[in-house]
């Protein structure tokens, strides 16, 4: 049977109250148990999710473990056919996905949330392509000794998503693992349980039973087992350094490797030579004003020559406040909700700290007018000028709408500026000159280093970071086969 859209994200929720899907299923949580999901943007209840637990956990992997031998054994290029067919089908609910997203994550449709559900299906097509670059080698051991490596999947794979970008983030774990050969339990973000589960709901209609599957529930008590459990083999996680150490002492436990995607700080250095048209679209882009700040690689640090900083900070001020806060779901507006109280009451917490240790607050654009949204989890974005690199709030991740400027006069000092940080996820630098644009992209400490422009995840560029910010790379050729696939020695001795 078909599923068919539902461009109501209200109609749509229903359908997806109170489940987990479990080899093909969507079943009840076998405690019974459930959770409020709330939209960010009116504080309503728009349905329960399903708290899983252990045995959940137990049901989901033991589903994986089944399908997982069959799916390993068809051919690479059928599975990344039905994989790639996983993006098609996807294609054709992308606004569905778009606006049951802005529902319960509070991104804005127009500016977020629908670019997201788009690259999703990207995402699947991509990797689907990639099938059979799953290839082996042969070694030169001995002339009478045919040697040969080969890449065999890891297993069940457990996945943990956070909930920021919890489409592109499944999307990046999920699609290379399955292409690789193996099966995946997915461990969806408290606050957004929805949208996740309605993707893999529509990959039923491609993929064979139990080869994905989906949990929601919390942190320790569905997350937690899943890592443990003996038959998960491998762990991608992204969310919090403190969760991240979490997950990989549990890991080590159990000797299993572990892809982490953790915070960031990441800096932006704006020579004097640089665009000042670029690098202003650069820094509204890359501080992801219009989704809240509430991104890892997020360019919280902004770096500007003192030649450029006040004509910088005057036109960057202009341009957020610009942009429009409001009702996520409505075309009009820019900027949505920040995700749920506690996260709202840490940014005003930074916030305040930001003034309290001595450096300028810009508080910029304007909570929304209508009256029913007032009092939510908006937060007007903040520019902090006069900032020092010891203050907490440029060294500590916010994953708010908080840019922290600090005003440098040499190359070098930028540099020691940037490298300044536990986090190494992205660094970007505006400069017309190649001899300093050369240097930085070699000097900077970081995973992602751009220079004059500021993407997000892209299909097969390697993403991930170094120092705090995590282990591994994700959403290219070279992750799928490192972090979904291990490699077998194989020896055919012809004597
Ligand atoms: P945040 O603070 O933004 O919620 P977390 O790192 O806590 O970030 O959450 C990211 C994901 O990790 C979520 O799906 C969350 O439920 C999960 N998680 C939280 N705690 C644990 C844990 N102890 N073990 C496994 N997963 C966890």
């Amino acid at each position: 049977m078909s599923i068919r859209p539902v461009l109501d994200p209200f109609a749509l929720v229903p359908e997806l109250d109170s489940r987990h899907l479990i080899n093909g299923e969507l079943v009840a949580p076998i405690s019974g148990k459930c959770f409020d999901v709330f939209n960010p943007a009116t504080g309503k209840v728009i349905g329960k999710a399903a708290e899983g637990n252990a045995r959940d956990v137990d049901l989901a992997v033991m589903a994986a473990k089944i399908a997982q031998k069959d799916w390993a054994e068809r051919p690479a290029r059928e599975r990344g056919k039905l994989v790639a067919e996983c993006g098609r089908v996807l294609t054709a609910h992308v606004e569905e996905l778009g606006r049951l997203i802005a529902l319960e994550s509070g991104k804005a449709l127009r500016t977020e949330s629908r670019v997201e559900a788009s690259v999703l299906a990207d995402m699947f097509v991509f990797f689907g392509g990639l099938a059979s670059e799953l290839k082996g080698e042969t070694v030169p051991f001995n002339p009478n000794m045919m040697t040969l490596t080969t890449r065999e999947p890891v297993g069940v794979v457990g996945a943990i998503i956070p909930w920021n970008v919890p489409l592109l983030l499944m999307a990046i774990k999920v699609a290379p693992a399955l292409v690789a050969g193996n099966s995946v339990v997915v461990k969806s973000a408290e606050d957004t349980p929805f949208t996740v589960l309605r993707v893999c709901q529509i990959m039923q209609q491609v993929l064979p039973k139990g080869v994905l599957n989906i949990l929601s529930g919390f942190g320790p008590g569905c997350g937690g087992p899943l890592v443990e459990h003996k038959d998960v083999k491998k762990v991608s996680f992204t969310g919090s350094v403190e969760t991240g150490r979490i997950v990989y002492r549990a890991a080590a436990e159990k000797l299993i490797p572990v892809t982490l995607e953790l915070g960031g700080k990441s800096p932006m250095i704006v020579m004097a030579d640089a665009d000042l048209d670029k690098a202003i679209n650069g820094a509204v882009g890359g501080m992801r004003f219009t989704r809240q700040g509430q991104s890892c690689t997020a360019s919280s640090r902004i770096l500007v020559h003192e030649s450029l900083h006040d004509a910088f900070v005057t036109r960057l001020k202009d341009r957020v406040n610009a942009l429009k806060m409001g009702d996520p779901l409505d075309e009009e507006t820019d900027i949505g909700t920040i995700i749920n109280r506690k996260q709202r009451d840490k940014i005003c917490g930074y916030i305040d700290i930001g003034e309290q240790q001595g450096a300028t607050k810009h508080e910029l654009s304007a909570l929304p007018a209508n009256d029913s949204l007032k009092d939510r989890l908006f937060v007007r974005p903040v520019i902090f000028t006069d900032v020092k690199p010891d203050h907490r709030i440029a060294r500590e991740e916010i994953f708010g709408p908080v840019a922290c400027i600090f005003k440098f006069k040499t190359f070098e000092e930028a540099l020691e500026l940037a490298n300044d940080s536990d986090f190494g996820l992205a660094a970007t630098i505006w400069t017309t000159d190649l001899k300093t644009a050369l240097q930085a992209t070699k000097r900077l400490d970081a995973g992602f280093v751009q220079v004059n422009q500021n993407l997000v995840v892209q299909p097969n560029l390697s993403y991930g970071g170094v120092k705090l910010s995590g282990l591994g790379k994700e959403a290219s050729l070279e992750s799928m086969l490192e972090h979904y696939t291990h490699k077998k020695t194989i020896i055919l001795n012809m004597e």
